[in-house]
Formats: structure tokens, sequence, C-alpha cells
């Protein structure tokens, strides 16, 4: 299967992993640049947006994975990964940046303090028929959409809790950890298309 990495500085990345070799994947952990080159995607976990952001730039990921989003990296991102791969955060602790790639503006925590954790179910007919049941842990939401980002779902009230942008998806909440594996399939074959265009392109280049 496409060699998927799956960004462990912090957060339920363990969880991912699981879910991508589960899909045939070769899900492999990334802590270091140098592993960003061998990575035909990359999937950003749950956890807490401000250490992952911390930890990413103390640890010299940050700017090469942006360099990397930008020349066209699939990138899945759960929660707090759906804050790293935000353009902008509305409320950021002071100082945290994201990585951007994704034309939204997330806020973070936007489920408020009562209901910091709930399951819902979300129709997504990307994803066929069967709604998806979706877990939110103190969960953003995405505030706005811009231009390029399309809306693939919204919570009963209509707020937006998923979100893709060319080889880039954005979930507010967690697949890996409900058993339903079709978000992760869904990025996998973004990411198998991605490799099987750039096969295409270099054999081109070859003859
Ligand atoms: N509240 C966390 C943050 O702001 C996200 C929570 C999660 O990833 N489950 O990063």
């Amino acid at each position: 299967g496409p060699r998927v990495g799956v960004l462990a500085l912090q957060g339920d990345f363990r969880e991912h992993l699981a879910v991508l070799r589960g899909l045939g994947a070769d899900a492999v952990p990334v802590r270091r640049a140098e592993e960003l080159e061998d990575i035909d995607g990359l999937v950003i976990p749950g956890g807490e947006s401000s250490v992952m952001d911390k930890l990413s730039r103390a640890f010299g990921v940050a700017e090469p994975l942006k360099a990397a989003i930008a020349a066209g990296l699939p990138v899945y991102g759960t929660c707090a990964g759906l804050i790293m791969l935000a353009d902008a955060i509305v409320d950021g602790i002071a100082g945290q940046e994201s990585l951007g790639g994704l034309d939204v503006a997330v806020r973070r925590n936007a489920f408020g303090s009562q209901v910091d954790s709930f399951e819902t179910d979300l129709n997504i007919p990307q994803l066929g028929d069967e709604p998806v049941h979706a877990v939110f842990i103190r969960a953003p939401i995405v505030e706005s959409v811009g231009e390029q980002a399309t809306v693939l779902a919204r919570v009963p009230d209509g707020r937006v809790v998923a979100v893709e942008q060319g080889d880039l998806l954005g979930t507010s909440f967690h697949p890996e950890i409900t058993g339903d594996t079709r978000f992760h399939a869904y990025f996998l074959d973004k990411v198998r298309a991605r490799v099987a265009a750039r096969t295409a392109e270099s054999v081109d280049a070859a003859v």
C-alpha cells in the first residue's frame, strides 16, 4: 500500500496508525523532517494544537511540512490536526501558529464548556448513504470557509465540521476511534491518486 506518515509529536497518532494499517497502508510515525521525504501522504492526529504547534517548530518539522503541503502532499487532519491545517485560527493561544493549507478559519473548543464532548450522526454523501457516527472531543468548528475549500459535513445546527480542498482533508471529529474507516479510506484514495499521477509524470519524463 501507499506509505502514509502520521505526525507523532503528540496526540492520538497510534489510533490513526492502526486504522491506516488496517486499510493496507504502510503507515509510519513521523517526528523528524527527514521522515517527510519518503511519505506519500500524512495524517495529523487529534490532541492539543497549541502543543503540537510548539513541538513541530521545536523539532524543525513545521517549515518542511509547510513546504510539503505547498508542494501538494495529501494531508488529513482530525480535530487538533484540522486546526494545524487551517489558514487561520480565530482564537489560538498567544503565539500559536498553524501550518495552513486549508482556506478556512477555525475556532478551537467551539462547542462550549458544558458539552466538551458529544456524538452525532452526519450525512456525508461523498462517503455513501450510511451516516457517519462522529465523536467530538473539545472540538473546533470551521467558522468560515474560503473560496478554495469545500464543505463536506455540517452538524445539525449548520456548523461546518468537515472540509476538503484538493488533497487536503479536515474533520473536527475523530473517525480514528469509531471503527468507521470511510474517512481514512477516502483519504487513501487521494493519496493513491497522487502517487499514480506522480508515477505517470516520471514515466512521461523518462520516455
Ligand atoms: N481542543 C484541542 C485543540 O485546541 C483539540 C482537541 C482534540 O484534538 N480532540 O487543539
